[in-house]
């Protein structure tokens, strides 16, 4: 297997799928229906007899890119994921040649090395560069169940042992993702453990609320969005903060989408308050131009997440001569992609000063999007973006959006997404 060549046909290939998505050639996305694509493909034959490579690879190669949704054409704009950038998915071809699994130092000390700077650097952005640690994860959902986790050594250092304790209960905004369901499923405690925060009528926390909510109660921990997927708004997270630490609750700030904010001097303010929080979650697959997956559980105090997934942390300070640091005592993962790679390499062809132009023409052409489909007659924009996030809708019930977006998908014109927003 000649690996220059093979790399030169799918640059080639790339090169080019990229250029037409960029002025909007072919449709944005299309979606044969999966046995024909099967075919098309040839991957029954591939898997039997093999021979994957030159003219063979370039024909499948240009199927495969041929029904691909086209995250590069400026009419993709429905769901989260990132625009990666070319530097990103270099990064992710280099981590998948090496393939060093980083999460124990000598295996490989350079994707080891420049995980603790990307995450030195989120902290510093977050405002925890003292005594702060993190990792990188497989996503924002299992950073989010890290989080919890954390808190949980917190709250009760014994369930490492014992289990979780049946009264412990997670507050979320109703508006939270689904990964908060699930990671409270996964630690046992049942979905009637995930209470509400009170909330005003755009689905922000209401602090006062929440304070009335927290008495008398064994919480595991408040979340808080920033920003919350639907919509787009972020809670009010200095105000929440004090709340819950006028109470002892850990809060954890779920930023997977909108703490990149963090990077803007005009957008920060968005997230006021967070150096209060115990915990963040950031997915830099999402705002940060980083190709999937590359998310950060950052916490506070790198204790609390040191005690994560056991009830002490001496065993991370044996005698073992470690040159560097073993992320592995940090995560859910055994064997861990080098995430950091693909987040720094953007950074270092863009410098931080270039990512923070590119949030912040995101959150622009946001607010200049809402503008325009409010001169629209008979198109409501539900609220003021303040991230890249634009919730509208058409005249007509429910039924006659998902039939819009049905027909543009299907015309491969144009992408967006759909999400429920005040019933
Ligand atoms: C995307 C998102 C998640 C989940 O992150 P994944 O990386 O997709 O697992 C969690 N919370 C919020 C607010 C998100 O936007």
């Amino acid at each position: 297997m000649d690996f220059a060549a093979e790399c030169a046909t799918a640059a080639r290939a790339l090169d080019d799928f990229a250029g037409r998505a960029a002025l909007r050639q072919g449709p944005v996305i299309r979606q044969e229906p999966m046995a024909d694509l099967a075919r098309a493909l040839d991957i029954d034959r591939l898997i039997a007899e093999g021979g994957l490579r030159g003219e063979a690879f370039e024909r499948f190669l240009a199927t495969y890119l041929g029904a691909a949704t086209r995250l590069l054409d400026p009419r993709y704009m429905a769901h989260q994921v990132a625009v990666p950038h070319p530097m990103g998915a270099v990064a992710a071809l280099i981590d998948g040649f090496t393939n060093n699994a980083m999460a124990i130092y000598e295996m490989g000390p350079s994707a080891a090395t420049i995980e603790a700077a990307v995450v030195d650097w989120m902290l510093g952005k977050a405002g925890w560069n003292a005594g702060g640690g993190g990792v990188l994860t497989h996503g924002g959902s299992l950073a989010n169940l890290t989080a919890l986790m954390a808190a949980r050594g917190r709250v009760a250092p014994e369930a490492w042992r014992e289990g979780t304790p049946r009264d412990l209960v997670v507050i979320a905004p109703e508006a939270c993702h689904y990964s908060l369901a699930r990671a409270v499923d996964i630690m046992g405690l049942g979905q009637k453990a995930l209470l509400a925060a009170p909330a005003d009528d755009e689905g922000r926390i209401d602090p006062a609320g929440l304070e009335r909510a927290l008495k008398g109660r064994r919480v595991l921990a408040v979340v808080a969005n920033a920003c919350a997927t639907a919509a787009g708004l972020y809670d009010p997270l200095r105000a929440v903060a004090e709340v819950c630490r006028k109470a002892g609750a850990w809060l954890h700030v779920d930023g997977a989408h909108g703490a990149a904010a963090l990077l803007s001097s005009r957008h920060r303010g968005l997230l006021d308050g967070l150096e209060l929080a115990c915990s963040l979650t950031w997915d830099a697959h999402k705002m940060l131009r980083a190709p999937t997956l590359c998310a950060a559980l950052l916490v506070r105090q790198a204790g609390d997440l040191d005690r994560a997934f056991h009830e002490e942390a001496s065993y991370l300070f044996h005698d073992k001569d470690k040159p560097g640091f073993d992320f592995i005592h940090r995560t859910v993962e055994c064997t861990k992609s080098a995430l950091g790679l693909r987040l720094f390499m953007v950074l270092a062809a863009e410098g931080e000063a270039g990512l923070a132009r590119f949030v912040d023409r995101q959150f622009d052409l946001a607010k200049a999007a809402a503008r325009l489909l409010r001169a629209r007659p008979g198109v409501e924009v539900a609220v003021e973006p303040e991230a890249n996030i634009v919730c509208f809708r058409v005249d007509g019930d429910d039924a006659r959006q998902l039939d819009i977006r049905r027909r543009l998908t299907a015309r491969g014109e144009h992408y967006v997404s759909t999400a429920e927003f005040r019933g």
